[in-house]
């Protein structure tokens, strides 16, 4: 066997959503059965790769300013090869290596199953690697998809949120068009993924332990696939993969107001594995910006998608997606945007100011004519507004108690941590600090409930065994980090726990909140120990 030449240390950034994120832990997955090991330090490594957003401006940016510092750093490493991979990847094309020209690989969302062969070629020929989809306008729709691969064979469980949660793609790409939106040149055709696949892969998912599965689709609820004579839908997928043993939660995002169908709304009713949530993007209160966004509804079509979201599922959360300042956004226009939050409180929105992207329909026909600081105010009032929301829905949930599927150490016990090792905790994603969202702000949901739990779901016991529960014999006093975990509806719930929990379901009551987060402690329980002494157990 010949000797490597390159040190097989892998470092990989990973910008935007959490597709992008799915595709990262493939990619690893891949070079890592070729020999490769993660380092989180670049410099450290012959191999490093940049798995791009092109979602807006702003993050393209940041790719290209990481490139400049690595202009020489050949120097150093002869041998390092340099890739930029996913959205930016398909959408700039040999842009990349005029822009960069120490860049060797540029390897688009359809090719990414190329990659181990791509990057041993660009480093024993030491010759630059292109491999792209077909553009749209180039081929036909047919041509396009063949040439945009689904990629979903191999998992890396270190690369995932957490050990206990995985992302699983269910349809790749978009036909909707919107015209601010770059996603369907970047990403190919709306394509759903064979529905016995998907399956079979939550099946080996939660036979590693994987506790939530979230499925992963542009507009998720489009999810369509005849497979063996029978039509499956994302309310089938749903069903089958609910009977799958150790699953305790089922999510999917994002959905399209359009395809918010009532058979995928009584699952959600009905199944008590299915997150009481759903993420649903508005855009913009206002008919006018929404047919120049081509969204295919009005605000009457979401507003009576809401009013079917309420009915079936009394105490859902609902999240949305605003763009503000698009073009030919009026003060009026805006003003309507701020009233569809007022009106629909939702538990959380991310907020974009409106940046346009080469290729897309409004780049073509519309001035971006929104000043700058104006588009900066209106984030602003829209963020204001969404967080005071966001507080109030969270203070009402002060006194109750939710079931909350514990991830890990929060952000704080991370910190305070100073970088030791916590074997509870998992490595998290080496993911980029451009992420395409901003922070979600919990906000709050306006279908109020009185009982102690969220989404109007029963209590449940917490279900660990004995042993896990019980405090140690020693004397020393036990640790009690702060853990972070979210409840049926998604809304992040922080409280001191043993690590031991993580990865598994607790009952928590809330003490306080914050816009974004509610802070709680674990409820205590009495829990008899042999046949006459009661051992109140903190877990
Ligand atoms: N498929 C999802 C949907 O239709 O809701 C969203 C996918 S997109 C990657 C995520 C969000 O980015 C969109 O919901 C939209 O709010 C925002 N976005 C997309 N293009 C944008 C642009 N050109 N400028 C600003 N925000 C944009
Ligand atoms: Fe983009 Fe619209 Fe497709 Fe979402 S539905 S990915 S916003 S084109």
């Amino acid at each position: 066997m010949t000797e490597p030449t390159h040190n097989q240390k892998l470092f990989i950034e990973t910008v935007g959503c959490q597709m992008n994120m799915l595709d990262s832990e493939l990619v690893v997955a891949a070079l890592r059965k070729d020999g490769f090991s993660l380092t989180d330090d670049i410099t450290q490594a012959d191999t490093v790769l940049f798995n791009t957003c092109s979602v807006r401006e702003h993050a393209e940016q940041k790719i290209y300013s990481a490139l400049g510092r690595l202009k020489f750093s050949k120097r150093e490493r002869p041998n390092q090869v340099i890739g930029v991979i996913g959205c930016m990847a398909q959408k700039d094309q040999k842009l990349i290596f005029k822009r960069a020209p120490h860049v060797d690989l540029v390897v688009g969302t359809g090719q990414l199953a190329e990659i181990p062969r791509l990057v041993a070629e660009a480093r024993e020929n030491r010759e630059r690697k292109l491999a792209v989809s077909l553009s749209r306008r180039d081929a036909t729709r047919t041509e396009v998809a063949g040439s945009f691969l689904s990629y979903d064979p191999l998992r890396d469980p270190e690369m995932r949120p957490s050990p206990f949660q995985a992302f699983a793609r269910i349809m790749i790409g978009c036909d909707k068009f919107c015209t601010y939106c770059v996603v369907p040149m970047t990403r190919g055709p709306e394509q759903s993924r064979p529905a016995l696949d998907i399956v079979a892969e939550c099946r080996q998912l939660a036979h590693e332990g994987v506790k939530e599965i979230t499925f992963l689709g542009q507009t998720v609820n489009s999810y369509k696939f005849v497979q063996e004579g029978r039509t499956w839908r994302l309310s089938d997928l749903i069903s089958a993969v609910h009977d799958i043993p150790g699953l305790d939660r089922i999510k999917f995002v994002t959905n399209y107001p359009k395809d918010m169908t009532d058979d995928l709304l009584e699952v959600v009713r009905d199944l008590p594995k299915v997150a009481k949530y759903l993420h649903v993007p508005a855009q913009s209160g206002c008919d006018d910006m929404l047919k120049r966004m081509k969204r295919g509804y009005t605000v009457a079509h979401y507003r009576d998608m809401m009013e079917r979201i309420a009915a079936t599922v009394p105490d859902c959360a609902v999240s949305s997606d605003f763009i503000v300042g698009f073009c030919g956004e009026t003060d009026e226009a805006h003003q309507k945007s701020l009233d569809l939050i007022r009106e629909f409180r939702f538990k959380n929105s991310f907020i974009f100011k409106y940046s346009p992207r080469g290729g897309t329909k409004a780049y073509q026909l519309y001035a971006d004519d929104v000043p700058e600081d104006v588009k900066r105010a209106r984030n602003h009032e829209m963020l204001a507004l969404q967080n005071s929301i966001s507080e109030e829905d969270n203070a009402l949930r002060i006194g109750r108690t939710y079931e909350v599927l514990v991830e890990g150490l929060s952000k704080t016990a991370k910190k305070d941590l100073h970088g030791q090792e916590f074997s509870a905790d998992s490595p998290s994603l080496r993911t980029g600090s451009v992420p395409s969202a901003p922070a979600p702000t919990d906000v709050g949901h306006d279908h109020d409930h009185d009982h102690d739990h969220d989404c109007g779901r029963e209590p449940v016991v917490l279900d660990l065994p004995l042993a896990e529960l019980s405090p140690t014999p020693s004397a020393a006093p036990e640790y009690r980090p702060q853990l972070v975990g979210r409840t049926m509806c998604d809304r992040i719930v922080v409280f001191p726990g043993n690590p031991r929990l993580v990865g598994s379901l607790a009952r928590v009551q809330v003490e306080d909140c914050t816009q974004t987060t509610l802070i709680g402690s674990i409820v205590t329980r009495e829990v008899q120990h042999g046949s006459s002494s009661a051992l109140p157990i903190l877990v």
